[in-house]
Formats: structure tokens, C-alpha cells, sequence
């Protein structure tokens, strides 16, 4: 039986970035950038002030106390008329242009209006010994020139960048698109989570289970219908699960008597790369590969158990997920920690165990989840990370350092 390691090697190998496709700013958050972005602007693209206040020469300001004739007013957005020059000012707003002829902008805080005849705008009475040319202006172009190459293609988009693109002025941009999950629940005894289980039934908690994990992963999950243990039903909505970039089974991948879903994935023509790995929960996984001209699809058999799909789905889906949008493939973050309590671990598979993380005092501590096995998702549930204990008995002492996967919050 082959490793987590291997078994990750051999997913991320098949595992390629999808084709770029331009999509609108409102649909790009968290995919990578397929281009390298200019600007077709300069930014800002004019002299602009950055405080409420009086555009003056710096000279009049030489000795730190002035008053000067008030020519206009100008606000964001409009154009100033007059040139400044020794003797007068303009009141600006934040953000409104520089007038010709000032150097610096005095804040109004620093100003007084002098009484006033109801002639014109009157003048004010500036007290500001800082002012030197240059003072709160912001220059055109200091962000970014034209032409300037603002984000890079590789570049994964976060809020930030969303609105850097938007000053950049552009309304679409190449990414590498969402990859699409298909989710296939198979199991005879399994009901709609909707519905009350009558006798030997339960309900398919995978189906949102798994689609919640592939919608946190970057991709965008669709639930298919519960395919029965049944060859014609499985290669039925098995075929229409290949229509996506990832298909994910859950259940029927095991060793009993209706375990069909490898052999109707061979049917199929698709090709098996591995089944079964050395990881506890989660031993039953299958994985493999359907390649047709339109389109090639990874598939995942997923064991039926719960945590046993949820674990594969973080271990191996998530990275197949991140290569196939562009990035890098490394999976949940993984830290040291410091056991809170001994524990005994036995067995000859790698197990990802659940668990509490805290951080305290800037180190990480982690506590085992009171967890009943591969079906308990109440356990499951009050987890936020996974430790890993390598394979074989042994008794960890509290206070030991262990790894642990941190599960991602919503
Ligand atoms: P299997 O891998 O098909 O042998 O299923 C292993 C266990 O997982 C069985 O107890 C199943 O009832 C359970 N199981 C299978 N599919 C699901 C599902 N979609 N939701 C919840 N439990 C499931
Ligand atoms: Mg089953």
C-alpha cells in the first residue's frame, strides 16, 4: 500500500492549471491572474491635494505666517481656473486638483478667514511654519504610471488587488478559472438529508459535507443525485459526473460485495492510478483519471464514512483544487504543536486525527477531540485542525510536539 506522500505525489502530478479565461472583477476574488496587469493610466492622474485646505505658493510661507487673497474654491472633481500666485491662494478640498502656480497645501486647520467686506472671497490668515513646496500634494503619477505593470500574472487576487485592477481600469481580466466539482453520494441505504431514514436507511450527510470542503477549497461543487449500488445507475451518473474537472464518489470504493465503483470507473476507460492508502481514516481511497478529447477528469473514490471523505478530501482534493486554479498545490497549513494531553496512538497507517488548536502565549497547543472513529462527525465537528501521527504503537507524553493540520475557517 503506498503513503499519503506518494499517493499526493501522484495527484499533484496529474493535476494541471486550467486554461485562462477573462472573467469580470465581481467574479475574480481568490483566482490567480493568467496576465501581467498595466495600468493605462497615470495615478493618481493629476496633481491632487490630500487635506481640506488653502493651495499657496511656498515662498509666501517663508516665515511662517501669511495673508493671502482668496481667488476660488475648488473641489474634487472640479477644475481650478486661476493660477496662484505670490499674494493669493485657493481653498481646495481633499482630492480636488492642484491649482497652477501652488506648491504646497495648508491645512485649514492652520487658517483663519479674516473678516470680510463681502467683496469676493475675501482673505485668510495662514499660521504654518512645516510648509515647504510639495507639503500634503500628492503627485500625479506616484502611485502608478501608464504603462506600469501593476500586479503580475501569478498573482492571487484578494480584495486589495481587486481594487487595484479597478484603478487600473479594468472591467475583465484573464484568470485561471474556478475548477468544477462534481459530488457523487452512491449508496443503497443512503436517503436525502431532507427525509427521515426508514429502516437500515441514513442519510447522505457527504453530499454537503463535500461540497461545503470543495466550495472552502476554491471550486464550485455540484451534488448529484444518490447513484444506487447498481452498475447501470453508477455508469449512468458516473458519466454525467465527467463532465466536470474533478469528480468526486463517495462510498463503494471498499472491499464489499457491492464496492462497484472501481470496476465501473475501468468500464468506463477511466485509468486507476492508486486504491488504498496507507492513511487512517480513509484507507479505502481510489484515484484515477478519465482523458477523452474534451476533457480530462480526476476521480476520486472517496470512503462512505464521513470523516473518512473528509480527511481524503482535505488531504488529496483540496491540493488537486489549488493546482488546478493556478497555485501551488500545498493543501491546509501545517504547524507544530504542543500535545495539552498524552496520546496513544497504534496502528501501521499515518492517522489524522481531530483536534483542537489554540494558540497560547504565541506557541501552538493541540488537544485531541473526544472522536469515536471514521463515522463520528459529531467529533468531527468540534475539531478545527487534524494531527498527524505517523504510522506505528506509541505513546505520546503531553507536552510532545507534534504536526497538525489547521482546518480553514469558513
Ligand atoms: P462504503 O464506503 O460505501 O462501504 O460506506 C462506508 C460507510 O459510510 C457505511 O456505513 C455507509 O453507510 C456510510 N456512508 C456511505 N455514504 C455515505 C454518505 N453519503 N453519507 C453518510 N454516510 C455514508
Ligand atoms: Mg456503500
Amino acid at each position: 500500500m503506498i503513503t499519503v506522500e506518494e499517493a499526493l505525489a501522484h495527484v499533484l502530478e496529474r493535476a494541471r492549471a486550467k486554461p485562462p479565461r477573462a472573467v469580470t472583477l465581481a467574479d475574480a476574488l481568490g483566482l490567480v491572474l493568467a496576465e501581467d496587469v498595466a495600468s493605462d493610466i497615470d495615478s493618481p492622474p493629476y496633481d491632487k491635494s490630500i487635506v481640506d485646505g488653502y493651495a499657496v505658493v511656498a515662498d509666501d510661507l517663508r516665515n511662517g505666517v501669511a495673508q493671502l487673497t482668496i481667488l476660488e474654491e475648488v473641489v474634487a472633481g472640479a477644475v481650478p481656473k486661476a493660477r496662484v500666485v505670490p499674494g493669493t491662494t485657493t481653498r481646495i478640498m481633499t482630492g480636488a486638483p492642484i491649482p497652477p502656480g501652488a506648491e504646497a497645501v495648508v491645512m485649514i486647520e492652520r487658517t483663519r478667514l479674516v473678516p470680510c467686506d463681502g467683496v469676493g472671497l475675501g482673505a485668510v490668515s495662514i499660521d504654518d511654519h512645516e510648509i515647504r513646496a510639495g507639503r500634503n500634494i500628492l503627485r500625479r503619477g506616484s502611485s502608478m504610471r501608464i504603462g506600469d505593470v501593476v500586479l503580475p500574472r501569478g498573482t492571487r487576487l484578494r480584495p486589495a488587488a481587486i481594487g487595484l485592477l479597478a484603478e487600473a481600469g479594468r472591467t475583465t481580466v484573464d484568470v485561471v478559472p474556478r475548477p468544477t466539482v462534481a459530488i457523487l453520494p452512491t449508496g443503497n441505504e443512503l436517503v436525502e438529508h431532507g427525509e427521515k431514514p426508514a429502516a437500515g436507511q441514513i442519510r447522505n450527510s457527504n453530499g454537503p459535507l463535500l461540497a461545503a470542503a470543495v466550495r472552502q477549497a476554491g471550486a464550485t461543487p455540484s451534488v448529484l443525485a444518490i447513484a444506487r449500488d447498481e452498475e447501470v445507475d453508477l455508469r449512468q451518473k458516473i458519466t454525467s459526473g465527467l463532465e466536470a474537472d474533478i469528480l468526486l464518489l463517495s462510498g463503494g470504493v471498499s472491499a464489499g460485495v457491492l464496492d462497484l465503483v472501481p470496476r465501473v470507473l475501468s468500464d468506463l476507460g477511466a485509468e486507476q492510478v492508486f486504491h488504498k492508502v496507507r492513511l487512517k481514516p480513509g484507507k479505502p481511497l481510489w484515484f484515477g483519471i478519465s482523458r477523452r478529447p474534451e476533457r480530462e477528469t480526476l476521480i476520486f473514490g472517496l470512503p462512505g464514512n464521513p470523516v473518512s471523505s473528509f480527511v481524503c478530501c482535505e488531504l488529496f482534493v483540496r491540493p488537486a483544487i489549488e493546482r488546478l486554479s493556478g497555485r501551488a498545490g500545498t493543501g491546509l497549513r501545517r504547524v507544530h504543536a504542543q500535545l495539552d494531553v498524552e496520546h496513544r496512538q497504534r496502528g501501521d497507517r499515518q492517522t489524522f486525527f481531530p483536534g483542537l488548536h489554540r494558540v497560547d502565549d504565541g506557541r501552538s497547543h493541540v488537544t485531541p477531540a473526544a472522536w469515536q472513529g471514521s463515522a463520528d462527525l459529531h467529533g468531527l465537528a468540534a475539531a478545527n485542525a487534524l494531527v498527524a501521527f505517523p504510522p506505528g504503537d506509541r505513546t505520546y507524553a503531553a507536552g510532545e510536539t507534534v504536526d497538525v493540520l489547521l482546518l480553514e475557517d469558513a
